[in-house]
């Protein structure tokens, strides 16, 4: 039986398209009739809110619910939590809850697995599964990291922050040593890009040169647009919102690139294990 490629998207800076990458990339993989499930792993509730969902604290079951039953060991019912969302995704959201949760981990055994044990039980029902992050690498995010197949970091070209990528490889790496050997950093993604300003330019040939040697970086870039700042009060993806944009373009481009490297790993592990 399939089981669902988990992608967390992460970086500890907020503001740097995080949210708007997992709806947008969501959304564009049910476009290409993958089955996929949105997590929202942020007290913000960002990603609930992109999603239609104005209101996150008037949600009577969000992900805080459905990590504490792990923790308490209590069975999870089937689709427990989960709202279809019309463009064709599933979002287990969160609200304002999920803050206490992440503090009440301190005392849980097993306190990284938490969102991983959940996950592994419903991945059979999935093609893609994204994890939107908070910006922190706190206790959730290593929960998201822990429980995920690969990491994408969308990263804004006008504040390259060095220290803030070493920091969160650093992180990477301790969660490959310590709890989850096979997670993969995916790449970083470009976001925001002002394609009329050579600062834009030069950071995005500076990341080029200095990272990628070392990690991938999405050949797709995001190009900074009003029409993506306007989604969230619409609930909907930038697909519905401004359908012929640049943005929709590239993001859609972005979920070909995501799927074919995908193809392409498959292939080979195949192709080993014969
Ligand atoms: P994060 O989740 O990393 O905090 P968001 O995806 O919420 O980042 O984006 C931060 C803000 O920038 C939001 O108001 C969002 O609507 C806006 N935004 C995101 N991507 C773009 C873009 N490509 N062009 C213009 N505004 C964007
Ligand atoms: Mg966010």
């Amino acid at each position: 039986m399939s089981k669902a490629e988990i992608i967390c998207i992460s970086n500890q800076k907020g503001g740097v398209g995080k949210t708007t990458t997992a709806e947008n990339l969501g959304i564009g993989l049910a476009q290409m009739g993958k089955r996929v499930l949105l997590v929202d792993l942020d007290p913000q509730g960002s990603l609930t809110i992109a999603l239609g969902h104005q209101r996150p604290d008037d949600l009577d079951v969000t992900v805080t619910d459905v990590m504490r039953s792990v923790t308490e060991g209590k069975d999870i019912p089937e689709g427990y939590g989960i709202i279809h969302h019309p463009e064709g995704v599933d979002l287990l959201p969160a609200n304002i809850e999920l803050a206490g949760m992440e503090a009440g981990l301190v005392n849980v055994m097993s306190r990284e697995t938490v969102l991983k044990e959940y996950l592994s039980n419903v991945r059979k029902e999935y093609d893609n599964i994204l994890i939107d992050c908070m910006p922190s690498l706190g206790m959730l995010t290593i929960n998201a990291l822990t429980a995920a197949d690969s990491i994408i970091i969308p990263m804004q070209p006008q504040y390259l922050s060095a220290k803030g990528l070493e920091q969160l490889l650093g992180t990477v790496n301790k969660v490959k040593r310590q709890l989850n050997p096979k997670l993969r950093i995916e790449g970083i993604l470009l976001t925001m890009v002002d394609g009329r300003t050579n600062q834009s330019k030069e950071v995005s040939e500076l990341v080029r040169s200095v990272y990628g040697k070392q990690i991938k970086v999405f050949d797709t870039e995001i190009p900074r647009s009003v029409r993506v700042s306007e989604t969230p009060v619409h609930g909907s993806s930038i697909y519905t919102h401004d359908p012929r944009g640049k943005a929709s373009q590239q993001y859609r481009k972005l979920t070909e690139e995501v799927v074919h490297i995908a193809e392409k790993r498959h292939r080979l592990q195949f192709e080993e294990s014969r």
